[in-house]
């Protein structure tokens, strides 16, 4: 999609701070860190929201999961402890409309999120 921010990451546009690439994923900084740590983990392919994975994507969703937890260990924060949380739609909390994992580390996190 020419017109959303993390297509413009994917395509190199818009060169964001990169923690993380393979052939499906991306994972950068948040431009807005809420934590120390705060990494977005994205499918290279542009999906809107978590409403919009369907089954072809269960792979997909695995493989943003899976690359969570190596970040997680690459930056250090497995053994303490992180949050990967994902936000779907205006009543949770998504104001860009790519998926994406939020990864947040480095302070004490606490529940339930606000
Ligand atoms: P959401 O609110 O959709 O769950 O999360 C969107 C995230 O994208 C926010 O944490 C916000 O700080 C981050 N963000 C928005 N614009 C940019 C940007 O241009 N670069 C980066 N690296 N992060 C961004
Ligand atoms: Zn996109």
């Amino acid at each position: 999609m020419t017109d959303c921010l993390f297509c413009k990451m994917v395509s190199g546009e818009i060169k964001p701070d990169t923690v993380y690439e393979d052939e499906n994923v991306l994972a950068f900084r948040d431009i807005s860190p809420q934590a120390p740590l705060h990494v977005l983990v994205i499918p290279k392919r542009h999906i809107s929201t978590l409403n919009d994975l369907d089954e072809a994507d269960a792979q997909l969703a695995g493989q943003l999961t899976l690359a969570a937890a190596k970040i997680a260990e690459q930056e250090g924060v497995a053994e303490a402890g992180y949050r990967a949380v994902m936000n779907c739609n205006a009543g949770g909390g998504q104001t860009v409309f790519h998926i994406h994992m939020h990864v947040l580390a480095g302070r004490n996190l606490t529940w339930p999120p606000g």
